[in-house]
């Protein structure tokens, strides 16, 4: 089990299993929302539970009330992406693209705890075109894991 929470701690979540991808994200909206070099993250299906009281393997434990989530429409890609942070410390923790992916929540890479989520790293890269090339590729490229 992976557990994460926002800088604050105000939210808190619990992941059960494997993530389907793990991937870093170069695009331009995942620059702004993040404030850095592109956004880590951890796909995770909604849909088979790995436990009951889980809705897929992703469980917020506390704190659900402070997210906000801001509807990104001028996405790269298309779609529309609904990014949802700590409304208290600002900490990016969810994304959803509803249209494209509806079975998965996408999981900021660093809102988990070093000690649980310690094992990660990106099997893809997004949008590597925005990648600042002083920045080396640590993996090949994997194949992309349908959901
Ligand atoms: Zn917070
Ligand atoms: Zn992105």
């Amino acid at each position: 089990m992976i557990t994460g929470c926002c800088l604050c701690g105000s939210v808190q979540y619990e992941l059960r299993g494997d993530p389907i991808n793990t991937v870093m994200c170069f695009c331009n909206n995942c620059r702004k929302s993040t404030g850095s070099i592109g956004m880590a993250n951890s796909w995770y299906s909604k849909k088979a539970s790995a436990t009951p009281s889980f809705v897929g393997a992703f469980k917020i434990t506390k704190g659900a009330g402070a997210l906000r989530t801001y509807k990104d429409h001028a996405t790269d890609s298309g779609g529309t992406v609904e990014r949802s942070f700590c409304s208290n410390c600002g900490s990016p923790m969810i994304a959803e693209n509803r249209s494209k992916f509806p079975d998965a929540v996408i999981v900021t890479y660093g809102t988990m705890e070093l000690e649980t989520g310690k094992m990660w790293k990106p099997e893809l890269e997004f949008f590597c075109k925005r990648k600042a090339d002083w920045l080396e590729t640590p993996v090949e490229t994997v194949k992309f894991h349908e959901l």
